[in-house]
């Protein structure tokens, strides 16, 4: 399939606040691998005052926070709660990472104030005693077989996803909040999850699962599946962080 009439337009929302622990490797990642297929990628970024008009929008990424910095992000999500919302029921995607995740709950309860969320996901998030931090090896069903996916955790809040379907099940690490074995949640097209890494690099395989939901919401008629790519190096160093932590 010829991919050069595909066109992807990836919304990067707050980065000068939202953007820790390489967070922006992720965008990078998206649009390497669709620049190596020959799909042209555009990368907005937004800051908190910007309009947003999430009808030219194909991916939007949220990368972690401080508290501080989540509660000052807060109170413009507010304006945005509604659009956001109906992009996500009409099957935009989404990822979220760490305070980004955090917001697309209810809200993130700190010990004396509330930082309200786009209530996009049925979870809530409580701030704990300790800081969950570490390596993350989570075992995920979403990519249509069992697939480990790796990552790093540096979160104080610990998320519940109600009825939610997790990202995947944590074999080493924390995850959603250290007890229930949880790690993410999937909703639609939205990926909400704690592991940085950067994320996309070290797992490929969920990248290109993005991709594929962005272009096939895009460009329906005509995108069937994307060109495998050579992706050794990747699950090499992705492999390595398995062997080296995973319980298993
Ligand atoms: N501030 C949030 C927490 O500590 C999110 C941190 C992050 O994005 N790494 O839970």
């Amino acid at each position: 399939m010829n991919m050069n009439n595909f066109k992807l337009t990836i919304g990067h929302l707050y980065p000068d606040l939202l953007n820790l622990y390489g967070d922006r490797g992720n965008i990078l990642s998206l649009k390497k691998r669709c620049e190596w297929r020959g799909i042209t990628v555009e990368i907005k970024e937004y800051e908190l005052n910007d309009d947003i008009d999430f009808s030219q929008l194909d991916i939007i990424f949220l990368g972690g926070g401080s508290d501080r910095e989540q509660l000052l992000v807060c109170n413009r999500l507010k304006e945005i709660k509604k659009d956001i919302n109906e992009y996500v029921e009409d099957n935009g995607v989404v990822v979220a990472v760490c305070g980004g995740y955090q917001l697309l709950g209810h809200y993130y309860k700190l010990k004396d104030q509330s930082i309200e969320g786009l209530s996009v996901l049925d979870i809530y998030t409580e701030m704990g005693n300790t800081r969950l931090i570490g390596n993350v090896v989570i075992e995920s069903e979403l990519l249509g077989k069992t697939e480990k996916i790796v990552g790093f955790e540096n979160h104080g809040g610990r998320t519940h996803i109600n009825d939610h379907q997790p990202l995947g099940i944590v074999e080493y690490g924390h995850g959603n909040n250290g007890k229930d074995g949880y790690e993410g949640v999937i909703y639609k097209n939205v990926i909400g999850t704690y592991l940085h890494g950067p994320l996309f690099p070290k797992n490929p395989a969920l990248t290109d699962y993005v991709l594929s939901k962005a272009l096939s919401r895009a460009y329906p008629d005509s995108f069937t599946q994307l060109p495998v790519l050579d992706d050794a190096v990747e699950l090499n160093a992705r492999d390595y962080i398995v062997q080296r932590f995973s319980k298993k």
